[in-house]
């Protein structure tokens, strides 16, 4: 395991959401203004998105899109699978 990049990436990527979120554009998925100055845990507050998801191979340093956290955390529940609860397969095909 090597976790020695990882300080360097989350610094790199902090710099590019503060950057991101300096120039007070619309959320990318509902088209309104965020407010910047909403506390991180506002469901209206600024989130940076990622426009190729990381799970698909997209890079930490990718391009970076505005959205509200409530959009975005719906937008993900709607793409990937939110809850790893799969239906338990009975396949005995072996
Ligand atoms: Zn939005």
């Amino acid at each position: 395991m090597s976790g020695k990049q990882r300080g360097l990436d989350d610094r790199t990527y902090r710099r590019m959401r503060e950057a991101l979120k300096a120039q007070k554009q619309p959320c990318h998925i509902c088209k309104r203004p965020i407010d910047t100055t909403l506390p991180p845990g506002d469901p209206m507050s600024f989130t940076a998105d990622h426009v190729i998801p990381r799970s698909l191979g997209g890079s930490l340093y990718g391009q970076l899109l505005p959205a509200h956290r409530s959009c975005n955390s719906r937008r993900s529940n709607r793409v990937g699978t939110p809850n790893p609860i799969q239906p338990p397969t009975t396949s005995r095909d072996w």
